[in-house]
């Protein structure tokens, strides 16, 4: 995992708990199911953006970079994807949070069909 997450992630944890500081403060009466929502919430995003931020890093998803061997190979007939390049792709996650990923697209040369390779 790249260190320049470091900061970045730091300052979405500190926007979730300056978050509820401020929500506490407008609901100083609320219930506890109430506060759990409000918490829940706000670590849906940064849970979403997180799991973005990932997901956009990891080599595995990338058809280009990967090895030969280790390329995704077509559901249908076995053959290894070619690269088409990365195409952008909504994820939806818990809470509706939309993660915008950026996925290899790939290509089975033998029957046509065209996929996002999994994870
Ligand atoms: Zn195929």
């Amino acid at each position: 995992m790249d260190s320049s997450f470091d900061a970045k992630w730091h300052e979405l944890a500190e926007e979730v708990m300056s978050g509820m500081k401020e929500w506490h403060l407008q609901h100083p009466k609320a219930t506890l199911r109430e506060m759990e929502g409000a918490l829940d919430e706000r670590l849906a995003r940064m849970r979403a953006r997180m799991l973005q931020d990932a997901a956009l890093a990891s080599a595995a998803t990338d058809i280009q970079v990967a090895e030969e061997a280790e390329r995704p190979v077509c559901p249908e007939c076995g053959t290894r994807l070619e690269s088409r390049g990365k195409q952008e792709r909504d994820v939806t996650t818990l809470h509706n949070q939309v993660l915008r990923l950026e996925r290899s697209y790939g290509v089975c040369p033998t029957c046509g069909a065209g996929f996002f390779p999994p994870g």
